[in-house]
């Protein structure tokens, strides 16, 4: 508990509308996405890197936890503040401070909505590649500090692609700058990259310098239907196999194509028992002939319908499939254990096979999609966490997900991260010199474990 009069001084650093410890404002940032709770004692709304400052240094006097904030739209619990203490809510740093068109970067603050960002670069004929599938709510400070991926990182990476350094306050109050303005810097140990997928563990984001590329001139779309995951699977791995990289490779299984067929009544065949969404972009004649070297591809395998988006309007409809998932899975089961494993590519047909034989056992739904282009499967495994047998069925079909994933070669996370979600699990990947490793790394920036406590490490009876 923060005493009365060490909250006074933490409310003291901001004007009076940009804290609160009213009871709404502690509710509204006590959970994420997972739906789990624990409030804070006071939610403080920053506009300068100053004010983190002194609030972190009020914080290691009294020992006080303090826990950054995005939009909250985290999969893994990160932004709940675990242990209560000060919300540090960043939205209201949302500026974009530069564009510098001559040397393709960019310098913003890190509650910026990312897909705002990128309509504002897109009118300069720039690109910022990174698209989580939450990019018009989450902030690019969340997608810096969760090193988010999205559907186009087959071809052009994630978010630790883009970064090219930062402005933190570290949790010690102090205000470094890291990396450059520059593509390249070797200077000193990569802080930038070790902040990247940090969870707000290591310091609080304030700026934020990132790489631009020239905006593609043209986008072509195309769905293609499956009469089976494993077709799709090994289409994926014959597209990659045969080098054409396309700017997005999205899969989806027979559960997730029948809950969108119900949702949105997209008109899939009924022998549908998956599919691929496939982009390529480039100059137009690339892109033309990208898609054309798929579609030959595909030819030569058993598929059920390929439709090809004519205009941008049509390409949209394609992508409404995609974009419905998230609600339409939810129609199965009324709560979802969401695991972002990832395999290596040509492991994927292995993996959706080993998936589907673990439903069938344990008797549990399992939905399979993602970014199968990157080896990334969101594995979803359906349940009803008000029902306890039914929900340790389910916690047990996680546990088998994770050993399936490791025992191919795979990573526990390719974008959600670790939080408090599976933090249990990490040592099972790293081992226990790796976790020992991360303690030491968090204890030299953070030696009162203030800043975010409770994330990424497994804490002690946890
Ligand atoms: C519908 C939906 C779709 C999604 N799709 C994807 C996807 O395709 N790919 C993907 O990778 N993720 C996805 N996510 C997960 C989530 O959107 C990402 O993790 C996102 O980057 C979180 O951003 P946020 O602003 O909501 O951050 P929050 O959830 O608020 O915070 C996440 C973490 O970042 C830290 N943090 C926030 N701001 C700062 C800062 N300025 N400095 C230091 N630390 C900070 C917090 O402490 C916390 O640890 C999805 C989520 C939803 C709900």
């Amino acid at each position: 508990m923060i005493a009365p009069d060490v909250k006074k001084l933490v409310k003291d650093i901001y004007p009076a509308d940009d804290v609160s410890d009213a009871a709404e404002d502690l509710l509204a940032y006590s959970y994420d996405a997972t739906g789990a709770e624990t409030a804070p004692e006071l939610v403080a709304y920053p506009r300068s890197a100053n004010q983190i400052s002194r609030t972190l240094k009020l914080a290691n006097e009294h020992r006080f936890p303090v826990t950054a904030r995005g939009a909250g739209t985290g999969f893994v619990g990160a932004s709940i503040p675990a242990h209560h203490g000060v919300a540090l809510v960043m939205t209201r740093m949302r500026r974009i401070l530069e564009i510098d068109e001559e040397n393709l970067t960019a310098l913003v603050e890190p509650g910026l909505v990312t897909g705002a960002f990128q309509k504002e670069v897109e009118k300069l004929g720039l690109f910022y590649p990174p698209d989580p599938a939450s990019l018009n709510m989450s902030t690019l400070g969340g997608n810096v500090a969760m090193g988010s991926g999205g559907p186009r990182a087959v071809k052009y990476g994630v978010t630790k692609d883009y970064v090219l350094g930062l402005e933190v306050v570290l949790p010690t109050g102090e205000i470094i700058r890291t990396g450059a303005q520059t593509v390249k810097s070797v200077v000193g140990y990569d802080i930038t990259r070790l902040m990247v997928g940090s969870e707000g563990t290591l310091g609080i984001i304030t700026k934020i310098r990132v790489r631009l590329l020239p905006l593609p001139e043209s986008v072509r779309t195309a769905l293609a239907v499956f009469g089976d995951a494993k077709g799709a699977a090994e289409a994926v791995s014959k597209i990659i196999g045969d080098k054409v990289i396309p700017r997005t490779l999205e899969f989806m299984d027979k559960e997730s194509v029948l809950a969108v067929e119900k949702l949105i009544h997209a008109g899939l065949p009924e022998e549908a028992g998956a599919l691929l969404l496939i982009e390529t972009d480039g100059s137009s004649q690339s892109a033309e002939s990208e898609m054309n070297i798929i579609m030959g591809i595909l030819d030569k395998m058993n598929v059920v319908e390929v439709r090809v988006a004519g205009d941008e309007e049509e390409a949209d409809t394609l992508w409404k499939v995609r974009r419905s998932l998230s609600q339409a899975v939810m129609k199965i089961r009324p709560s979802k254990l969401n695991e972002d494993i990832t395999v290596p590519r040509s492991r994927i047909p292995d993996l959706v096979a080993r998936l589907s034989e673990l439903s069938s056992r344990l008797g549990t739904p399992i939905v399979n999609f993602g970014h199968a282009g990157d080896g990334n499967m969101h594995v979803n495994v359906m349940t009803d966490k008000n029902d306890p047998a039914e929900y340790e069925v389910a916690r047990k079909a996680v546990d088998e997900v994770f050993r399936i994933c490791l025992d191919l070669g795979g990573t526990l996370s390719g974008e959600h991260g670790i939080g408090t979600g599976k933090s249990a699990y990490i040592e099972k990947e790293i081992g226990k010199k790796g976790v020992d490793l991360i303690k030491r790394i968090k204890s030299a920036f953070d030696p009162n474990n203030i800043l975010n406590p409770g994330k990424i490490i497994p804490e002690e009876g946890k």
